[in-house]
């Protein structure tokens, strides 16, 4: 066998065999290059090891390493355990965790561990009680001269991280010959970054602590610069198309304006100035407009869309279901009441006459303004002269979407709304090609919303006072996780917790349930029976969540509180508070689950949404969040979306001025970077921005 290179296959490699390579596969290491480039998880500090007989049992603190040679159990009784026997050349000692079950099947006989802890004695025997352990993946090694760095690698089901360090040992004294550099010099210097050599190598194996640090914040920048210059050459090819240029005159804003009986807020003039700003040039805008719910989005893409108007063009705005869409032509049509503005209502369920004449209308551009589902874009409309489209996306981003529109030809400027607070790393990330504005303060006149957690066996104080509340007059949500009755985890469905309602504690008062398995005509009565106030409280599965728009209820009851996501209760939440009375949601979560409570908490304190997306991305991280993988974003493995905001600002920086320079990376010291590119993005380029 000769040199090892990139792309030599990993079962090459001197003791990695047929079953092992297939182990390695599974992770998604196929070549030497996958091994290198498999960095551990984190370093645990392997304190110094001493052998087992030079031990007192009196030590405060000591570390030992041996084998396992016997594993046993105490399942039940008051204060179960787990415990095993470790032996080294010179003898034995016992090891104990107290509630320790979860290291069932994790510390197994034949295993090489240390231990850290405190040591006493049992019957006579050196004992240590709930130490701190980690598998040893040298056992040759495992009695060290000083305090090692012991890289921990992301296990597969059948690959430790121990096996997976010894495998990568093996081929990382050929790294720094063998790993290219990428990056550009003149970047690695002005942002004081290592070569991309000697960083892989110290991914594995750094001397200390420091190095490992360089070393990282090179490889996350690398892995931010690759992803925005993906967006960034996106970005280029698309803003190379042409849009309609909307211009605005005194007249034409005084005009608008007049059509809302208020004055915009700040917030709100400030991305109104942003739009007309995008809108007034011939290539498409890109914007996100951010903001809670009720913060007077809206308001802010019918401006854009009266701008359209004025300027003889069509827009349409699209919303993710059928209630929603209705909800805004609603809006919009109070708003345009006595103008000569025509607008149209599309969704399913309208009769083939009705329909026709609406398709003809948007061909032929007798309709200036139509509102309607997503379906909007994947049926057979045809538009005269579509100048602007508005996503409402609420939390329901999605890029593949948006491709639709953009993939029949038109250059449409584009506006997504969404009420959830993105945190700002992922506003630059999952929507690198959008520019932001941000809606961060609520129209005035509105009422303060109180948000309490309680337990569930407090249900009968929170019941008292929704009848309180109901018998003022006031309307009520009471929200319902899950629409199926699920025994597992013994949650009652939204039927269910109705009838238990409407015949029991609120007995008094008239309760109906809405959910998302109901048909959409049904659904849209109750919501408008609950609107008309004809409903007091209303049991309702999440559909409310999305956007759902009844001043009148100011009293928000969510069961099972700890089965949301922090921003999704964020988002329940602002469905109330939008009238001048104050309001009050009560977060209702099982007993005896500190840490949902302690979860929930964040939301009793602030309304802040970034501070809460913030903490939802931190427990729950992004791909679940966002679901990044369907945005067909490579995952981020170095880089941290909360700590790395500077090194993903810089990046994105860098990665955008190298694209203005080199559109298309040909230059001659950007072949390698070229390389790596297509390799990391195949063929999802045209994914990333949704071009
Ligand atoms: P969003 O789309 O962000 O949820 P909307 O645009 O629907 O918010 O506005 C929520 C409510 O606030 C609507 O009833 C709207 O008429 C009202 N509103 C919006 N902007 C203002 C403002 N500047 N002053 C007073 N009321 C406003
Ligand atoms: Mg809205």
């Amino acid at each position: 066998m000769g040199d090892l290179q990139l792309d030599t296959p990993a079962q090459y490699v001197k003791g990695v065999g047929p079953a092992r390579a297939e182990q390695l596969a599974r992770l998604g290491i196929r070549t030497v290059e996958d091994l290198l480039l498999y960095f551990p998880r984190r370093f645990d500090l392997r304190r110094q090891t001493q052998p087992i007989d030079t031990l007192r049992g009196d030590e405060p603190s000591a570390t030992v390493a041996g084998e396992v040679t016997e594993v046993s159990e105490q399942r039940y009784g008051k204060r179960p355990w787990f415990g095993c026997m470790i032996s080294d050349e010179t003898g034995w000692l016992l090891v104990k965790w107290f509630h320790g079950g979860y290291l069932r099947g994790k510390i197994r006989e034949g295993m090489h561990i240390a231990v850290s802890g405190k040591v006493g004695t049992y019957r006579e025997h050196l004992q240590m009680v709930n130490p701190n352990w980690q598998p040893v993946w040298d056992p040759d090694s495992a009695n060290l001269d000083a305090d090692e760095l012991l890289p921990v690698y992301p296990a597969g089901a059948d690959l430790t991280s121990g096996r997976i360090a010894q495998v990568i040992r093996r081929v990382l004294p050929d790294a720094e010959r063998l790993i290219p550099e990428i990056l550009p010099g003149d970047i690695l210097q002005r942002r004081d970054l290592p070569g991309r050599p000697r960083a892989v190598a110290a991914m594995h194996r750094p001397e200390d602590t420091e190095q490992w640090d360089a070393a990282r914040r090179r490889m996350a920048y690398e892995e931010c610069f690759l992803m925005q210059l993906g967006i960034a050459m996106n970005r280029i090819r698309r803003v190379s198309r042409p849009a309609h240029a909307l211009t605005r005159t005194d007249e034409i804003d005084r005009r608008i304006r007049a059509r809302f009986g208020f004055e915009l807020t700040g917030a709100q003039n400030r991305a109104v100035e942003d739009i007309a700003a995008d809108v007034a040039r011939e290539r498409p805008m890109n914007r996100l407009l951010q903001g809670d719910v009720g913060a007077g989005k809206t308001v802010v893409a019918l401006y854009a869309a009266l701008l359209a108007v004025a300027n003889r063009a069509q827009a349409a705005i699209m919303a993710p279901t059928e209630i929603l869409a209705a909800q805004h032509y609603r809006n919009i049509q109070a708003y345009l009441q006595g103008s000569r503005v025509r607008t149209a209502l599309l969704v399913g369920g309208q009769n083939p006459k009705q329909r026709t004449r609406l398709l003809d209308g948007l061909a032929t551009g007798s309709i200036d303004i139509v509102v309607g589902t997503h379906a909007l874009i994947t049926e057979q409309v045809r538009f005269a002269r579509l100048a602007l489209v508005v996503v409402d996306e609420q939390h329901k981003f999605g890029v593949r979407q948006r491709t639709g529109i953009r993939s029949k030809g038109y250059a449409p400027h584009y506006l997504v709304m969404t009420a959830t607070p993105i945190p700002r790393t992922l506003a630059i990330t999952v929507f690198g090609d959008l520019d932001v504005s941000v809606i961060d303060e609520l129209p005035p006149g509105r009422g303060e919303t109180t948000t309490r957690c309680v337990s569930s066996d407090r249900m009968d104080e929170v019941l008292g006072f929704v009848r309180e509340r109901l018998a003022d007059g006031q309307q009520a949500y009471v929200i319902c996780p899950l629409v199926q009755p699920s025994p597992q985890l013994q949650l009652k469905a939204v039927e269910e917790i109705g009838a238990e309602l409407s015949d029991g504690a609120l007995k008094d008062f008239t309760v109906a349930v809405v959910h998302g398995q109901m048909p959409p005509d049904r659904k849209e009565q109750v919501i408008a029976e609950f609107r008309a106030g004809r409903i007091d409280a209303l049991v309702a599965s999440v559909v409310v969540e999305v956007g759902m728009d009844i001043p009148a209820a100011n009293v928000m009851v969510v069961l099972h509180a700890e089965r949301f996501g922090l921003a999704q209760l964020h988002q329940l939440r602002g469905r109330i508070g939008r009238s001048e009375q104050d309001a009050t949601c009560i977060l209702v979560a099982e007993p005896g689950n500190p840490i949902a409570q302690r979860r929930l908490e964040v939301l009793t304190e602030t309304h802040d949404g970034f501070t809460i997306a913030e903490e939802d991305l931190r427990i729950r991280g992004p791909g679940e969040l966002f679901g990044t993988r369907q945005h067909g974003l490579p995952e981020l493995k170095v880089a941290d979306l909360i700590e790395d905001l500077d090194l993903l600002r810089d990046a994105r920086r860098d990665a955008f001025a190298l694209v203005r320079d080199d559109p298309s990376l040909s230059g001659p010291h950007h072949q390698t970077l070229r390389e790596e590119m297509e390799k990391l993005y195949a063929d999802r380029l045209d994914l990333i921005a949704g071009a």
